[in-house]
């Protein structure tokens, strides 16, 4: 069976344009992926989501939006995209388990946290070793946490480790951070966050236990090497696309980003759309992620109509 749109992912950006593509008509197909629901899934508080005044649970709002997703019929399939061949007006998707055909694809696979790639941290990964506060935080209460980054998820993190954790520092290669200077501001404000500016972490060391328990840092100005011990280490060093399956078949960006038509969700391939963090490596947040989603249902509906 031929079908109208496949959306490949299911965070804010694919359920939303799963929600106008059903309403619609269009009968959408919606490949899950391994983390149903994206990033959100592993956040807790949301507060910047407009319509909660309160605030809401990053998986209560993936809840909702399912749902909205379902009640105009959107069909899901709980499956990763394993080989996608981008063509024309019959783009084939394989799932786990099946071959599927579609007229228009939007993609909507975000993107996931970034490593350092130094010694010991592939390793150390759930022993010590996180790349998500929200989720591994919990672990380190009343313990002594590293953060290292220097942009805003850096702070983020940070920040809400600082409420749980008896100390919280943050390593950073640079003198200055990229954060924001507000966050930046709430950050120095905090007691128990120390700065470790101009280190850069070359290795990371297992105690006796196998856990975490130090970070080999290189002063940037003096060439200094010092071991820094603790208990667990939080890597905030950005996200990366995932883009893997659709290199070689859509335009992308150095970074691995798709290229979208300015002003659009068009790719470089005739019929799919992108939309969300997998396009969009600056605001990365959920309401523009669900802002591009719609935009991509539209812009699939235009496309069918006019073939
Ligand atoms: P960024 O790309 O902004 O920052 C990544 C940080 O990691 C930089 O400080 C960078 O250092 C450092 N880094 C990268 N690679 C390495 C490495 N190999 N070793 C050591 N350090 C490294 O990513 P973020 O995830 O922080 O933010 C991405 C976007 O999301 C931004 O636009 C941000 O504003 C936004 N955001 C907004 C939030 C909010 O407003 N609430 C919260 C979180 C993110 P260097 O500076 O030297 O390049």
């Amino acid at each position: 069976m031929e079908h109208k749109v496949v959306i490949v992912g299911s965070g804010p950006a694919g359920l939303t344009a799963a929600i106008y593509a059903a309403r619609a008509n269009l009968s959408p197909v919606v490949i899950e992926g391994m983390q149903p629901g994206g990033q959100l899934m592993i956040t807790t508080e949301v507060e910047n989501f407009p319509g909660f005044p309160e605030g809401i649970e990053g998986p209560d709002l993936m809840d909702r939006m399912r749902k909205q997703a379902e009640r105009f019929k959107t069909s899901f399939i709980f499956s990763e995209v394993g080989k996608v061949e981008l063509r024309p007006r019959a783009h084939a998707i394989w799932t786990d388990s099946e071959k599927l055909v579609a007229s228009a694809v939007i993609i909507s696979t975000g993107a996931s946290a970034r490593y350092l790639g130094i010694e010991g941290e592939d390793a150390l990964k759930g022993r010590g070793v996180s790349a998500c506060a929200t989720c591994d935080g919990f672990f380190f209460r009343d313990r002594d946490v590293f953060v290292v980054g220097g942009g805003d998820s850096a702070m983020e993190e940070a920040n809400y480790l600082a409420g749980i954790c008896r100390t919280v520092t943050i390593v950073h290669r640079r003198p200055e951070f990229r954060a924001s200077p507000i966050m930046v501001e709430r950050v120095r404000s905090r007691g128990n966050i120390r700065l470790e500016l101009g280190q850069v972490p070359l290795r990371f060391e297992a105690g006796p236990d196998g856990t975490f328990e130090a970070v080999i840092l290189r002063d940037v100005e003096t060439g200094v090497v010092r071991r820094a011990e603790g208990h667990g280490v939080f890597v905030a060093v950005g996200h990366s696309p995932n883009t893997g399956i659709f290199s070689g078949q859509l335009d992308l960006d150095e970074a691995g980003y798709i290229v979208t038509r300015r002003g659009t969700t068009q790719t470089s391939v005739e019929g799919v759309f992108a939309c969300g963090d997998v396009q969009d490596h600056e605001y990365r947040q959920a309401v523009t992620a669900a802002g591009t989603g719609c935009m991509a249902a539209l812009q699939a509906q235009r496309y069918l109509e006019s073939i």
